[in-house]
Formats: C-alpha cells, sequence, structure tokens
C-alpha cells in the first residue's frame, strides 16, 4: 500500500510505544499486535480508492457539475492531470456558508437519509469526492450563486478549508482546480508517471459524456493547447454529437436501436442508442453505456454484445456501441461500487437477454441487405452461393431490396471496399471475404486465390459439404431453434427451452456438436486463432491420450507400441501441419507443438482437458485421401473437441458432490458423520469443478443458445434421435391447473 504509515502524530504516541514494547521476534508464533491507524492515513487510503486515476477526479468534478446544472463545462488538464486538473462550469454555484464543510468527508447537498437512496437521480451522493481530493492533492475552489456580486476562493487540505474564503471576482458557476494530484503518495504517482499519461483517458471520459449529455457542451483541452481535444456544442440529436465527437466516420455508420419493457413482472426498462452497422471496422470496442443518465461499465451485457457481433459479423466484430437505459431508480443498486461506476439491475439476465435479441436482430437485418448486394455484384457467382457464412437469407427481403438500389450504384462504386473491384475475377471464397476489415489483405488474398486454382477446387468440396447441412435442414426444428427461450438446465446435459407453448428438453452436447460442426465448415479457412499459452508437444499430447484410452490395460507393457504409435501421429501431422493451419488454422510448428487453435465460436475457448483426444483423433480418424472426407473428418474432429461436453470433474452441486468429500472410500466407514464440515471437502478441486460447470453454464447460455438461433440449421436427424424432446404443452398445463 501507497501509504506509508506516519504514525508519530500526536494522539497516538502512547500507544506507539506499546507497540515498541511488544514488537514480537519475526520467528514468534504470536499473532502481530492490532494497531489503530491514525486518521490521516484512513482518509488517504480511502482517498486512494475513490480517486485511483487523474482520470477518477475528471470524472467526479465532471459529474459534480452536471449535478449542479450546468449547460457548459470545461476541462483543462496539465501533464495528464498530476499537475493540474481545473472543471469550469456555470451551474448553480456553492453557497459561501457551506464552503467550510465543502470538503470534509460525507458532507453533501444530494442526500439526507438512507432510503433517499433509493430514488436518487444525481450522480454523487456520497460526499466524498471532494474530501477524497483534498486528500491527494490541492484543491482551490471558486464558486458564485446567482444574485452575488462576486464570488468566493478557498483552498482546502485534508478535507479542511485552509482559510476564510476570499472575495473575488468570478463567472457564473464553479471552477474547481486540483494541483498536484498523488504527491502524499510517492508509489502511485510514479506509476502513473511511468504509464503512459492519463491524458487520453479524460479525452475519452469528456468524449462519452458529450455524446450522452446533448444538452450540455463540453470542452477538454491540455493546459496551453489553443485548440481543444474534444468540443461539442449543445445540440437535439445524439447523431450530430456523435458526428461531432467521434466523427464522420463513425456516425455514418450507425444504426438507430430501441427497445423497452413494461412487465413488472419480468423487467422495466427503455433502452435507445445507436450500433455500428458491418462497415465499421476497428480494432477495439467501443462500449458508452449510460444507466439512468450515470456512465457506467456492466461487463455481461459489453460481453452479451460482443457475442451477438462476433457470431453476426465476425469481420466487424468489435462495434461502437452507444446505449442509454433508464429503468426505475429504486431497480438499481448504485451504491455497490466506490466510484459507482459498476452498478447492479433488478433482472438484469432479463434485460440483458432482451437488448442482445433486438441487436441481434437488427444487425441479421442490416446483414442480409448487405449479402444481397454482394452477390449481385458478383458476376461470376452463377448460383446464390451462401457468400457470408453466417447470414440466413431471406429471398424475398432481398428482392425488395434489389428493387431500390439500381444495379449501377452497388458494391463497384464503393469506395470503402476495393475488394469489391476484383469481384469479376472471382469465383466462390472472395465473396465470403467482402466484409474483410483490410482492404489490402483481402486484395493479397484475392490474387493468391486466382493464383492458385487448388483453392478453388477445395472450395467446391467444403461447399458440398455446407449444402448438404443445408439440404438436410429440418424446417420445423428450425422454426423452434430460432424462437425458442432459453430457461435453463435440466441436469448435466438436457437445457429446458420453451417455443411457443412447448416445452422442450434439448441435449446440448449434441447440439453444440452439430453447431461447431457446421460453423467449422463455414469459417473453413478464416479462423481466427487461439493461442495456447504454452505450445504443447504432440508426441506428449498423444502418449496422454494413448495411456488414457487403456487405463484398464496393463500399464508399461504396451508402452513401447504406445511410443511407436505416438511418433507415428507425430510425424504424420507435421506433413499435414501446413493444410492443417491454412484451413483449420490448427498450427503445428516444425518441432511437432502445437500452438494454436481455431475459434469456431466467438467467446468460447474448448476444454483443454481434451486436446490429448483430440491430437488423438486427428492421428488416427483422418482420412487424408480423399479430399471432401478429410475436411468432413477434420470438422467433425473439431466440433466433438469443441462440443459442451460436461467437464471431467463431476458436477459439485449435484450427486457428484460426494466426489470432493476428502477420504470418500472410507467416509463411509465411520458412518453417522453426516455433518460434514467444510473441511472434510478438497477445497481446491471443488473450486475448479465450480468454475468449471458455471463457465460452461454460462457458455450455453450467452454463447450456444444465441448462436444456435443465429446460425443453426438442425438436421433432419434431431428430430427423431433424441435430441429434442417434447416435455409439455403448456396449453394442456393449463387445463390441468384450471382443474385443481
Ligand atoms: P457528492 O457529489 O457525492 O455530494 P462531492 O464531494 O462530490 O459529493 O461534493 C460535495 C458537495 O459539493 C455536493 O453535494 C455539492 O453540493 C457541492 N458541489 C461540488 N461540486 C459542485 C459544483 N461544481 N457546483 C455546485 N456544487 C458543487
Ligand atoms: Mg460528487
Amino acid at each position: 500500500m501507497e501509504a506509508q504509515p506516519e504514525l508519530p502524530s500526536t494522539e497516538v504516541d502512547t500507544e506507539m510505544e506499546v507497540e515498541d514494547d511488544q514488537i514480537p521476534p519475526s520467528n514468534s508464533k504470536d499473532p502481530p499486535p492490532i494497531l489503530r491507524l491514525d486518521q490521516s492515513v484512513v482518509n488517504r487510503i480511502a482517498a486512494g480508492e475513490v480517486i485511483q486515476r487523474p482520470v477518477s477526479a475528471v470524472k467526479e468534478l465532471v459529474e459534480n457539475s452536471l449535478d449542479a446544472g450546468s449547460t457548459s463545462i470545461s476541462v483543462v488538464v496539465k501533464d495528464g492531470g498530476l499537475k493540474l486538473i481545473q472543471v469550469s462550469d456555470d451551474g448553480h454555484g456553492i453557497r459561501k456558508e457551506d464552503m467550510p464543510i465543502l470538503c470534509e468527508r460525507h458532507t453533501t447537498s444530494k442526500l439526507s437519509k438512507f432510503e433517499d437512496l433509493q430514488s436518487i437521480k444525481s450522480m454523487g451522493f456520497r460526499g466524498e469526492a471532494l474530501a477524497s481530493m483534498t486528500y491527494v492533492g490541492h484543491v482551490t475552489v471558486t464558486t458564485i450563486t446567482t444574485g452575488q456580486l462576486h464570488g468566493y476562493r478557498a483552498t482546502y487540505r485534508d478535507g479542511v478549508m485552509e482559510d476564510e474564503p476570499k472575495a473575488c471576482a468570478a463567472v457564473k458557476g464553479t471552477q474547481i482546480m486540483i494541483e498536484n494530484l498523488f504527491y502524499n503518495m510517492a508509489a502511485r504517482r510514479k506509476t502513473l508517471q511511468n504509464s503512459a499519461d492519463d491524458y487520453p483517458k479524460i479525452v475519452d471520459l469528456i468524449s462519452r459524456f458529450a455524446i450522452h449529455h446533448t444538452d450540455v457542451s463540453f470542452s477538454c483541452r491540455k493546459h496551453g493547447a489553443a485548440r481543444a481535444d474534444v468540443h461539442s456544442v449543445a445540440t437535439p440529436s445524439r447523431l450530430d454529437a456523435i458526428r461531432s465527437v467521434y466523427g464522420v466516420s463513425v456516425a455514418r455508420n450507425l444504426v438507430k436501436i430501441d427497445v423497452s419493457d413494461n412487465d413488472p413482472s419480468n423487467s422495466v426498462f427503455e433502452m435507445d442508442g445507436f450500433i455500428s452497422n458491418a462497415n465499421y471496422i476497428a480494432k477495439k470496442i467501443t462500449m458508452v453505456l449510460f444507466i439512468n443518465d450515470r456512465l457506467v461499465d456492466c461487463g455481461a451485457l459489453k460481453r452479451a454484445i460482443e457475442i451477438v457481433y462476433g457470431a453476426t459479423l465476425p469481420k466487424a466484430s468489435k462495434p461502437f456501441v452507444y446505449m442509454s437505459i433508464t429503468l426505475p431508480p429504486e431497480h438499481v443498486d448504485v451504491n455497490v461500487h466506490p466510484t459507482k461506476r459498476e452498478v447492479s439491475l433488478l433482472n438484469q439476465e432479463v434485460i440483458i437477454e432482451k437488448i442482445q435479441s433486438v441487436v441481434e436482430l437488427k444487425l441479421r437485418s442490416s446483414n442480409e441487405s448487405r449479402i444481397f448486394q454482394e452477390q449481385t455484384m458478383d458476376p461470376s457467382s452463377s448460383s446464390p452461393l451462401a457468400t457470408n457464412q453466417d447470414s440466413q437469407k431471406d429471398p424475398s427481403k432481398s428482392v425488395i431490396k434489389s428493387q431500390k438500389t439500381p444495379v449501377h450504384k452497388m458494391i463497384r462504386t464503393d469506395s470503402l471496399d476495393p475488394a469489391g473491384r476484383l469481384h469479376a475475377y472471382l469465383q466462390i471464397k472472395p465473396s465470403n471475404n467482402t466484409e474483410r476489415s483490410s482492404c489490402l489483405t483481402s486484395v493479397r488474398s484475392s490474387i493468391r486465390q486466382r493464383r492458385n486454382p487448388k483453392e478453388t477446387a477445395d472450395l467446391t468440396s467444403i461447399q458440398e459439404l455446407i449444402n448438404e447441412i443445408d439440404s438436410t435442414c429440418h424446417s420445423g426444428l428450425l422454426d423452434t431453434v430460432r424462437g425458442c427461450t432459453y430457461i435453463g438446465m435440466a441436469d448435466d446435459v438436457f437445457a429446458l427451452l420453451q417455443h411457443n407453448t412447448h416445452l422442450y428438453l434439448a441435449n446440448v452436447i449434441n447440439l453444440s456438436k452439430e453447431l461447431m460442426y457446421q460453423q467449422v465448415l463455414r469459417r473453413f479457412a478464416h479462423f481466427n486463432a487461439i493461442q495456447l499459452s504454452e505450445p504443447a508437444p504432440l508426441s506428449e499430447l498423444l502418449m496422454l491420450a494413448l495411456k488414457e484410452e487403456d487405463v484398464a490395460a496393463d500399464d508399461n507393457e504396451n508402452d513401447d507400441l504406445k511410443e511407436k504409435i505416438a511418433d507415428m501421429n507425430t510425424s504424420l501431422l507435421k506433413q499435414k501441419a501446413e493444410m492443417l493451419e491454412e484451413y483449420f488454422s490448427i498450427y503445428i510448428d516444425s518441432n511437432g507443438n502445437l500452438s494454436r487453435l481455431p475459434v469456431i465460436l466467438d467467446q468460447y475457448t474448448p476444454d483443454m482437458d481434451r486436446v490429448p483426444e483430440f491430437v488423438l483423433c486427428l492421428g488416427n480418424d483422418i482420412d487424408w485421401e480423399d479430399e471432401k472426407n478429410c475436411f468432413q473428418s477434420i470438422s467433425a474432429a473439431l466440433a466433438n473437441f469443441y462440443a459442451m461436453h460436461t467437464p471431467l470433474l463431476p458436477n459439485p452441486s449435484g450427486d457428484g458432490s460426494q466426489f470432493y468429500k476428502k477420504g470418500t472410500s472410507s467416509s463411509s466407514i465411520n458412518g453417522q458423520g453426516n455433518d460434514t464440515t467444510e473441511d472434510e471437502y478438497e477445497n481446491d478441486l471443488l473450486s475448479e469443478a465450480e468454475n468449471a460447470w458455471a463457465q460452461r453454464e454460462w457458455s450455453i447460455q450467452h454463447v450456444l443458445f444465441p448462436s444456435l438461433r443465429l446460425f443453426f440449421k438442425p438436421p433432419n436427424a434431431m428430430a427423431t434421435n433424441g435430441t429434442f424432446v417434447q416435455v409439455a404443452s403448456l396449453e394442456k398445463l393449463y387445463r390441468i391447473f384450471e382443474r385443481c
């Protein structure tokens, strides 16, 4: 901790002596004495939590200005905020008589009793921010209230006003200046000085405020700079605000989105915002989220949106998202975090799911129109190929679109997409590429494909496999999958789903395996990669798998044989490495180490315990001779590996809990000992298992089902092989309940 205990203050002198006497020798087992920290240390530690970096101070100050009803807020920063942060506003100002206690801890004008928290609308309420700043920096406040002839200025240290407020000239509102932030926290100052300064973070923060509070004008600049880095003027149009802050290239690629629900038994909220379309390409997601006008983070919502983008627009999978959510104030717990940055919501899961599905719908429809244009563009493709791996086309919509867009205005004229100009040369694969982020890469790979006739042939076999999926798709199940709601896991294998008035049990292992298989084919040769933290030698993986295979058999005896098999398979896979890498993103280096695996569904990594089995399967079960069989069997092996199998450790929340009791075999002997205490469990193993199962359940809900809805073509076989079982029809159940 940065705060060096500066204990020698007067009131603790006696305690200090006691402490000196009793300092235990280092090898003593006596517990060290507990001492009361000096108040100034306590305050500084607490302050360091509220004000973690310069940008957190700026956030607090700007929120205060907003709370004061300002219409114009300007921020000036020197040295990343360490030398100076100055925030000026034109709000209601601070009364002179309040100035003496302004910077004491827990002094606020926004909250007087606990119940007020339930309906708090202001951003601040703890009365902690200004106080904190005075413990870690030098604070000067200049302020004037309406009707006053002049303003007042006062400086503060450690929560205390240093002198009587001095009369001074002032313009409407308040100006707060913090100098030498963290001057008394050497370690933090040093880390901050060494890292990139906070100025870009501050610019980012003000940009976010500016696009939400469109009735306030913001500016942010470096001290001494003539130009502001953020400069917004109040405007009634959100899109204009975004354009002026984030630029035309962002604003022109946004679509409006909104959704609301007003069902008290379910969720009550309104959301509106803007999300980027397929043309918006960025390296990182930008997620600007306001909940009840409070700038917050919500990791779960962010992930949920990323999944939808990854699934729908893999090439534009890092979106720009602005969302403003309003809920009844009593549904938001703002008090979960000292910086009020993370909030928790009533019915969070339901709200996230609703938002996720409108985003999905929006993207799917914008994606469809895009796909269509690409197809019309491509004169060489005679059949309407599945140009985008993820598109679920609706021909009727395409026709409508086709009438809107005159042929001569289609992609060839799209300056954003130079690759489009090569369309005429391309056969099948290039149309897969049109959404590519980097135009140059896209052009390069298109050219490579033209030079390499083999590639086209490969794709014919892949195309055949994809056609097989399409032609054996069960339309009834397709409706069910697209329209179902995931209710929960009924047991380790079956999920409970509702579709219209029917309840189904669905086998998630079968479903995920088939989905992975279909996705491998659709992403063929276009995978992103998962990098293993350490390259894994194939020979060891193979030995592991071989040993696992016959645990029952006598050990050692066959080890020689196993080693031979492992060696043979290793050299076989090394031979195939180039192909495995190019088409499946399975990377095997020249030393026979596995170091990369493909991303088949975004946000999902397979269970690494299953790598050995997968490698063995690659070595043993692939038909390398026939191209189509080869691709099919590799895809199937990957699918089996990535499927959402039950974790190898038994489910600790079910019967599996027995497994984690210490000395399970003997515990039955000392019979009645039913009052198990925690100590009797293998805690590490238990928590590992709990993690694995929780992770799997999360993936099933947030990755598997959303992806199934988007991409899955359920094969006919699934209607009869027990993958889907209808368990009840709600109409019948209602009838039964009516009789009761
Ligand atoms: P909180 O915002 O939680 O109330 P702060 O420490 O941030 O606590 O601010 C303490 C009080 O100072 C606020 O309640 C408000 O009355 C006053 N205040 C702070 N900044 C401003 C400002 N820019 N304009 C007017 N009043 C302010
Ligand atoms: Mg505040």
